[in-house]
């Protein structure tokens, strides 16, 4: 939005009423204009069309691995994801060193992730992370952002010709198919940061040693020098991220060793 008027501040008002929650392990509000099940079933629709596209794994170590992993971490996240009908996949590509989770409980590892990932511990540091984006609606607050900002545009009466392609791409993004979209939108580093701080509780009470977390990340950024992986280009990484891991580190280490 270019400007707020009274109408698009009450519009905000309104939304911002109806659609107030609060990410259930930090506290913090969010805005969550789609309903929850609604977005469940719009990812599983699309989890099962990029199964159809993308050639299934069948690595007997890789698919134990992934699925021993995430339903341990589906045990500690069910809590915040009580309705999740989990499904595990491991996708075949081993130039993706990438990962993801969407709406629903639907998480896949692409091979090329066991460059990386050497051990249980590390998968748990991935699967805790793309899980943890999932449980705090993170998705869900993307697409209401998009939503809002395209729906405050209108009010405000610009026509979408005179907009710059951000914002057509805002107006696109409210309806049909960019609703869609918006649940595999990029995350912002604030959201970074918050799956991280909740993943690596979920790996810590699932059983995985935290402090794997700091080698992990330190391997994809060695990695990074090479080709730059998808995984880095949506999850920015670096010496902050070591950094804020270290500081949270005292407590996961304690979660892990007094479960
Ligand atoms: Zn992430």
């Amino acid at each position: 939005m270019k400007c707020a008027s009274p109408i698009s501040i009450l519009f905000l008002a309104v939304f911002f009423a109806v659609g107030c929650q609060t990410v259930p392990q930090t506290g913090r509000s969010a805005l969550h204009l789609m309903p929850a099940d609604q977005l469940a079933s719009m990812a599983s629709a699309q989890f099962g069309q990029l199964k159809q596209k993308t050639p299934i794994s069948r690595d007997p170590k890789y698919n134990a691995m992934v699925n021993r992993v995430g339903e341990r971490i589906a045990y500690v996240a069910a809590p915040d994801m009580p309705n999740a009908q989990w499904e595990f996949v491991v996708f075949e590509d081993d130039d993706q060193v990438n990962a993801f989770a969407m709406p629903g409980g639907k998480v896949a590892v692409y091979t090329g992730m066991f460059k990386v990932v050497q051990s249980d511990a590390d998968l748990a540091v991935v699967m805790g992370h793309e899980v943890a984006h999932v449980a705090a609606g993170h998705g869900n607050e993307r697409v209401s952002q998009q939503m809002l900002a395209a729906g405050g545009a209108m009010l405000l009466g610009v026509g979408t010709r005179d907009m710059d392609s951000r914002d057509r791409q805002l107006i696109m993004a409210a309806y049909g198919a960019g609703a869609t979209i918006g649940v595999m939108l990029p995350y912002s580093r604030y959201h970074e940061s918050e799956a991280d701080e909740i993943g690596l509780m979920y790996a810590a009470e699932a059983g995985y040693d935290p402090r794997a977390a700091i080698g992990f990340w330190e391997r994809m950024e060695a990695q990074k020098r090479g080709s730059p992986p998808e995984f880095l280009s949506t999850h920015p990484s670096g010496s902050t991220r070591i950094r804020k891991l270290n500081q949270l580190m005292p407590k996961a280490v304690a979660v892990y060793e007094n479960r």
